[in-house]
């Protein structure tokens, strides 16, 4: 506990931003970065927040409209929202985690104009595994604080959440088709100007997979004991992903090799 509390230490003011595909494990991961004294600013949680308080602003009725299709919501609805949080005291004395915005290139600009980055955690997850993890998974969400479930990670009591106590459901727009619309989007508006991030600021990548098929030494699984499961390739083949304790010994290791 005594290393926890160095790392929360040294991440203390640090901005991060996290960089990846709908399903890759962004809600998470920035449930373990809040849990090192971080505020957790994600665009969709502040968007569906918004249409549920104010459910007949021409606002709300426009996001959630798109929402609803898998589709990006406006720059001009965006970008004034998120960038008074990431200005707000709270966010810059303690430092943030930035989850879902940038998804376009101006989005991305708008953000690099007006904020330095420490760094960002580009969560890269095969297709396969998203959809896997989705639909297979059958992903859940927790109404109050977003933490992510599935039923590889599924909450201790059923429908509650181990965090908060709040409600576990299913989010509307995690159906096959609604996904695919929003990998699509992915690939086309917000996976193109990650070259452009990395020319901007430091880029770590943080892989879920584990090892495919191939032998991995005895020492390493032990030590990874309890924090894998397996999934089908593409190819029919086997390979090893790592769970929520899993990705978040991982990524605490990664912070405290770059900030301790
Ligand atoms: P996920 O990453 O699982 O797709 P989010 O909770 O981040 O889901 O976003 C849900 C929806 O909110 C998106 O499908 C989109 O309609 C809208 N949204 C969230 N962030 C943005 C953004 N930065 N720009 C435009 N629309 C956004
Ligand atoms: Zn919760």
């Amino acid at each position: 506990m005594e290393d926890l509390e160095n790392l929360k230490a040294a991440i203390q003011g640090k901005k991060i931003l996290l960089f990846g595909p709908p399903g890759c494990g962004k809600g998470n991961r920035s449930r373990d970065l809040e849990a090192l004294g971080l505020v957790h600013v994600s665009s969709g949680i502040v968007l569906r927040a918004k249409v549920c308080d104010e459910p007949d602003s021409e606002l709300s009725r426009k996001a959630s409209h798109l929402m609803e299709r898998g589709e990006l919501v406006p720059d001009d609805i965006i970008v004034p929202i998120i960038m008074e949080h990431m200005n707000g005291t709270e966010c810059r004395t303690n430092g943030f985690v930035l989850d879902g915005f940038p998804r376009t290139k101006a989005q991305s600009d708008v953000l690099f104009s007006q904020a330095h980055i420490d760094f960002v955690l580009y969560l890269d997850v095969p297709r396969k595994f998203l959809l896997y993890g989705i639909v297979e998974g059958n992903r859940r969400i927790c109404v109050d604080c977003a933490t992510g479930y599935s039923d590889f990670d599924p909450p201790k009591k059923e429908s509650v959440c181990d965090r908060c106590g709040g409600k576990v459901i299913t989010r509307a727009d995690d159906n096959i088709k609604i996904i695919e619309n929003r990998l699509a989007l992915y690939d086309e508006q917000t996976k193109s100007f990650l070259p452009d991030i990395a020319s901007k600021a430091n880029v770590e990548i943080l892989p879920i997979i584990v090892s495919d098929e191939e032998v991995i030494d005895d020492k390493y699984l032990k030590h990874l004991k309890g924090q894998v499961y397996r999934v089908e390739t593409d190819q029919g083949g086997r390979a090893r992903m790592l769970n929520l304790e899993g990705m978040r010994n991982r990524l605490y290791n990664l912070l405290a090799e770059k900030f301790m």
